[in-house]
């Protein structure tokens, strides 16, 4: 393609975890990014955040929240049902968890992130798992469509540098789509720093690293774009921020010393929160007794839930939610055997939990919430919901 040839694209940058606050202690591209504003986002994971950014709609209505869910009726998991009663060493070992992990992938064809972190696999067979498809393809939310959903349809040409692989990986993905064939806008995905702040900290050398390192690879994509295309708009935005971890709390331990027998419910340890599942409304009772006498975080009520787009209309999520406070995370987890440096998925309203958003150009309406990214991809590419 000959230079400037192609017209308009716009080139979005999704960095993972690139808070609001970490934003303010750091120089990262102000230059060209000049225009700069918080933005709140969802109660979970990148798993909820994510598909809220892409489709405009709280997790309630994408039905997207944390990765695992309780199995309605048979689930991906359910052909391990026979392994629960193998020895526990057996079981649960490094290589059993990844042929298990790498089996279901296969069988059930899950294009999405998967990951069966430290889940007992002794429970997966009453659990189900949540991102079967990749965010990043149309398609990927039943029955709730995204932007690349509305870009397909349209048949509007845009590429955009999938989850796989390293950042290095995805940003040569996107400057490899750019100089193939002209498209109205592109979308890369960085998700290093947030590996780097979970691993070392917030204020630790290979976060600012990363940090340098994200801008590099966002400069490089914005040369070859303006090498390529008359008019560029480049905006970069997150999906959370990130919290300095305090205090870690063994909430497994605590409840099976002084809640109910663990038969009597099934339970899901996320970092930063715990959903139970219990048998009867007495076991139920005695959950949140034992969850309410505890300083270190609170039970959400359905009508806080529901405020933050999390009123599912079915219990696969959790019929009781504890969230830990800000800086407090359960370890260990089902996600994690040790305790990270920093963490999110603590409650939206922390400081610490905002996302940003950065723009080359002043807007008429600057997205104030991870949900709005939607209707900004819609404003900037021009679209119409039909
Ligand atoms: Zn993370």
């Amino acid at each position: 393609m000959s230079p400037g040839d192609c017209g308009k694209i716009s080139i979005f940058v999704l960095v993972d975890a690139l808070g609001w606050e970490h934003l303010r202690n750091h120089e990262f591209l102000t230059d060209i990014l000049p225009f700069r504003s918080p933005m709140d986002t969802v109660l979970g994971f990148s798993s909820a955040a994510i598909p809220t950014i892409l489709s405009g709609q709280m997790p309630e209505v994408h039905a997207h929240w944390c990765l695992f869910k309780k199995a309605r009726f048979l689930s991906c998991f359910s052909w391990t049902v026979p392994l629960a009663l193998f020895p526990e060493r057996l079981r649960e070992n490094h290589r059993t968890r990844r042929a298990i992990g790498g089996l279901t992938r296969v069988m059930y064809r899950i294009s999405g992130y998967f990951c069966l972190y430290e889940v007992p696999v002794s429970i997966l067979h009453r659990l189900d798992y949540v991102e079967r498809k990749d965010l990043w393809q149309p398609g990927a939310l039943a029955g709730c469509p995204t932007i690349l959903d509305a870009l397909s349809s349209r048949s509007i040409p845009y590429s955009t540098s999938g989850w796989r692989g390293t950042d290095e990986v995805r940003v040569e993905l996107c400057l490899n789509a750019l100089s193939r064939m002209p498209v109205q806008c592109c979308f890369l995905y960085l998700s290093e720093l947030d590996a780097a702040l979970h691993s070392f900290g917030l204020d630790s050398k290979q976060a600012r690293d990363e940090l340098v390192a994200a801008s590099v690879r966002i400069r490089r994509l914005l040369a070859r774009a303006h090498q390529l295309y008359s008019q560029v708009e480049l905006f970069v935005f997150s999906d959370h921020g990130m919290n300095a971890v305090t205090e870690a709390h063994d909430l497994q331990s605590t409840l099976a010393s002084q809640g109910p027998k663990r038969s009597h419910y099934l339970a899901f340890f996320d970092s930063t929160m715990a959903r139970f599942w219990p048998k009867n409304r007495e076991i139920g009772g005695q959950l949140e007794e034992v969850l309410s006498s505890l300083s270190y975080g609170r039970v959400l009520s359905e009508s806080e839930l529901s405020e933050l787009g999390l009123g599912f209309s079915g219990n696969e999520h959790g019929e009781i939610i504890f969230i830990m406070n800000p800086g407090h995370i359960v370890a260990p987890s089902f996600v994690s055997n040790g305790v990270p440096k920093a963490m999110h998925g603590f409650h939206p309203s922390d400081s610490f939990s905002r996302a940003c958003f950065l723009s080359c150009k002043e807007l008429a309406s600057t997205p104030r919430h991870v949900k709005d990214m939607y209707s900004f991809f819609e404003t900037q590419l021009g679209l119409q919901r039909e």
